[in-house]
């Protein structure tokens, strides 16, 4: 069964799977029959790491809102149209750019959401992050440029700060897309893959356009590199569009997809395909080593799954208002069932594949 568009987030829904806490209980075994699983803890233990240490923070991950033009069915994040409330603020933003010009080891700001571009700060927060010299990430989800005529002004913006776009295409079909997105969803982000290729992105080497794929049920990616070259193919064939580079997330059992999970009778089987999955030499390179993730209210975690589980960072500042490089420095990731999700297979992580 594959999963299928939703048209409400889990909250707007009063879904019970909306509370971080009700999710953690579920993935600790103890609400679903048949579903305890070897601690993830446990795994990391045996091969030597008594707790996981992050390396200096390259990576600041900001998530700037859950308000989308989109409600994705495997949406992590749960965001949707109707989540226009959680938004970071200005004030927020410009405690962001303090640290991130003050803490010299970080090189790369991750903007996500939701959509990034419904954040009224947003292209002045851009432009900030630019003029401290620091690279932009925005994890854009394409349709947005199509949404509405203010937005279409986007690639042209995008290029003038050589943004660095990274673009979730469930697959080079209509029927596939759709289904994951939203009806429409897959020619809209034809479209504005068009547009982005027409002002260069994909072409030049400074405007990077990269893919993001994820399954479309409970099933782990296939071999990134081979997708990456079906991928470029059909989209060449079919549409003329070029790309730099295409990544494999897996879906992990957070929010929406662990609700799809759970409805279509997966949940145990998916769990413990990640748990025979598990791959030792992932470990070194999790996103959380090196990356530090803020929620639109400024509380801190080690990546962005931990946020949507409310699982803050375990040091004494767990708010942006308390950030302190050493006390960071120092701190255990938090690690909990969800994270077999990164260490199945070839790994995965916001950059793709690990290994
Ligand atoms: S979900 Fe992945 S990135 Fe996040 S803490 Fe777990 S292993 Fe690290």
């Amino acid at each position: 069964m594959s999963i299928k568009q939703r048209t409400k987030s889990l909250k707007a829904k009063g879904n019970k799977l909306s509370d971080a806490f009700y999710q953690l209980n579920v993935l600790s075994g103890k609400d679903v029959k048949d579903a305890a699983f070897p601690k993830f803890v446990d795994k990391t233990k045996a091969l030597g790491y008594d707790t996981l240490r992050p390396k200096p923070i390259e990576i600041f991950q900001l998530n700037i809102g859950k308000l989308c033009n989109q409600t994705c069915a495997h949406c992590h994040v749960d965001a949707g149209p109707d989540r226009k409330e959680e938004n970071m603020s200005r004030a927020t933003l410009e405690k962001c750019l303090e640290i991130i010009g003050s803490v010299d080891t970080i090189h790369t700001v991750d903007i996500t959401g939701g959509a990034p571009e419904m954040n009224p700060h947003f292209k002045w927060f851009v432009e900030e992050v630019s003029a401290l010299g620091k690279k932009v990430i925005n994890r854009c989800n394409l349709t947005i440029i199509m949404a509405n005529k203010k937005y279409q002004e986007l690639p042209a913006f995008f290029k003038k700060h050589k943004v660095h776009l990274m673009s979730s295409l469930p697959y080079f079909s209509k029927s596939r897309t759709d289904s994951q997105r939203g009806d429409g969803v897959f020619e809209d982000s034809i479209k504005a893959l068009q547009l982005l290729n027409e002002v260069g992105y994909g072409k030049e080497d400074d405007l990077i356009l990269d893919l993001i794929y994820n399954p479309s049920g409970a099933f782990l990616p296939a071999a990134q590199e081979t997708l990456q070259a079906e991928f470029k193919r059909q989209l060449k064939r079919k549409y003329d569009i070029v790309f730099d580079s295409l990544f494999c997330i897996t879906n992990l059992p957070v929010s929406r997809f662990l609700d799809y999970l759970l409805e279509s009778g997966n949940y145990s089987e998916y769990m413990q395909k990640l748990v025979d999955a598990f791959n030792p030499m992932t470990v070194e390179g999790l996103m959380c080593r090196n990356t530090i993730s803020v929620s639109w209210e400024g509380y801190l975690y080690d990546c962005d799954f931990n946020q949507m589980l409310d699982l803050k960072v375990a040091a004494k500042g767990t708010h942006l208002d308390d950030f302190d490089v050493e006390d960071l420095k120092n701190r255990a990731i938090v690690l909990n069932q969800h994270c077999y999700g990164c260490t199945a297979g070839a790994g995965s992580s916001c950059g793709g594949e690990i290994t």
